[in-house]
């Protein structure tokens, strides 16, 4: 018998996007469990306006100000009663507030950051999608959250998977659990066989038509470019405390292995199942209990084989870019983030070849020394000259005519 208690209140961050819609079905599912306190996105009124009638939640944020006023518009119009506001400082409102218990943190890339470090200040429950803000300020993040007693449960799937199959008190101590090593899966993206040439003339659309996911265009071309693995791997060093070398990647196209943990003795502990990122929400919801999420059994019988192969360095240098930014350490990888969010970009506005994004990042990564970074203001500093790098990169590469795209998409 499950106890008659208060349903959780939670903020989603980032409503609108593929995570931000899957939590909200996953919500939809329980509603005496679970109601939606306040949504969050960038500008996409629609969505954020149908979002709006269909939870009712007591605040929707839009970090655009003119997209906000035309919201309050709207929904004043349809007599929904709901407190709107704008601006990208509303997004910590919302986070922080005491009448929450848990926050999505789903705003892709480092837009993310500062309502996701709200959230850890404010002791709150941390469901973290945005695997850019671990990324830029794991201990940051991490010992916030402990001064205030914050819980993080990792949404993505690799990580929740990880998270699975440690030891339920684990803290972040791999000898003492007796850990010799993580393996991250990667499904090697749309591009996994593509030979040097086709990656270069890859096109946003195509790189953003991921085999196995239904994602945002950021992450899916990271997904493309195997950058999002990297970043994985930099987000798995802080969360689980495993260092470069205890962290290994495999490519596993069929993308039901989502990722494992080996210990000392031999053991290889795994979480299996459907590639639906439902089921890693579903689970940080209702940590430490479980619910419905809505996903279909795994039917291993039509799956039939599971592959695994070791990613291709060569064509995908963004993971090995990775790894030497993790060895490199302090700023090093909140660099690789930034120059990653400003190529990804301009590939997707068809300013730059897909190979290109690679290419940036490692320069980047040449021109800037590694600083130490503790405050915000250091990570801020340091994400602002990476941006600032990279943009002068992209633009340097595209007037040498070495890596624009052919043809114009314009
Ligand atoms: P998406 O592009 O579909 O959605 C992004 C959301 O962030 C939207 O709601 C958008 O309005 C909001 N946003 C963007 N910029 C903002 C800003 N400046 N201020 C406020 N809100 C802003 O992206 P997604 O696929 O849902 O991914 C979200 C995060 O989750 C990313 O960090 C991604 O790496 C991570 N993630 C996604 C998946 C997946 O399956 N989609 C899996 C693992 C991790
Ligand atoms: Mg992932």
């Amino acid at each position: 018998m499950i106890n008659p208690r208060r349903a959780s209140s939670v903020t989603v961050l980032g409503s609108t996007g593929s995570i931000g819609l899957s939590t909200l079905a996953v919500i939809a599912q329980h509603p005496e469990r679970f109601h939606v306190f306040a949504l969050a996105a960038n500008s996409d009124v629609d969505t954020m306006f149908s979002q709006c009638l269909a939870v009712r939640p007591r605040y929707a944020v839009l970090a655009n100000e003119a997209a906000a006023e035309k919201l309050e518009t709207r929904l004043r119009a349809a007599g929904v009663d709901c407190d709107v506001m704008g601006g990208a400082a509303a997004l910590e409102f919302v986070s922080a507030h005491e009448d929450v218990d848990a926050v999505m943190a789903a705003i892709v890339g480092a837009a993310g950051l500062v309502s996701t470090l709200g959230a850890a200040r404010a002791g709150k429950k941390i469901m973290l999608a945005n695997k850019e803000s671990m990324v830029m300020a794991g201990p940051l993040l991490i010992n916030t959250a402990q001064e205030s007693g914050a819980i993080l449960l990792p949404i993505d799937s690799e990580h929740n998977a990880i998270f699975q199959a440690l030891p339920a008190d684990y803290s972040r101590d791999m000898h003492a659990a007796g850990i010799r090593r993580l393996i991250l899966t990667a499904s090697g993206g749309p591009f996994l066989h593509a030979s040097a040439e086709a990656l270069v003339s890859a096109t946003p659309d195509q790189a953003c038509a991921h085999p196995n996911w239904s994602m945002g265009r950021k992450i899916s071309v990271d997904s493309a470019t195997l950058m999002n693995k990297g970043l994985e791997v930099i987000e798995a060093h802080y969360l689980f405390g495993a260092n470069a070398d205890q962290i290994d990647v495999v490519i596993h196209p069929q993308s039901i292995v989502h990722s494992m943990v080996e210990y000392v003795d031999g053991s290889v502990i795994a979480q299996l199942g459907n590639p639906d990122m439902r089921t890693p929400i579903a689970h940080a919801l209702a940590f430490p209990e479980r619910v419905e999420a809505g996903v279909t059994s795994l039917d291993l019988l039509s799956a039939a084989r599971l592959e695994f192969e070791s990613p291709d360095m060569q064509r995908f240098p963004c993971l090995r870019l990775a790894y030497q930014a993790l060895e490199a350490g302090d700023s090093a990888p909140v660099y690789l983030n930034a120059a990653n969010e400003v190529a990804v970009e301009r590939f997707l506005n068809h300013e730059i070849a897909l190979t290109a994004i690679a290419e940036i990042v490692e320069t980047v990564l040449q021109e800037l020394s590694s600083v130490p970074v503790q405050s915000i203001d250091q990570i801020v500093a340091a994400d602002r000259s990476a941006r600032a790098c990279a943009e002068s990169a992209s633009s340097a590469l595209n007037a040498s005519g070495r890596s624009a795209v052919q043809g114009s998409h314009h």
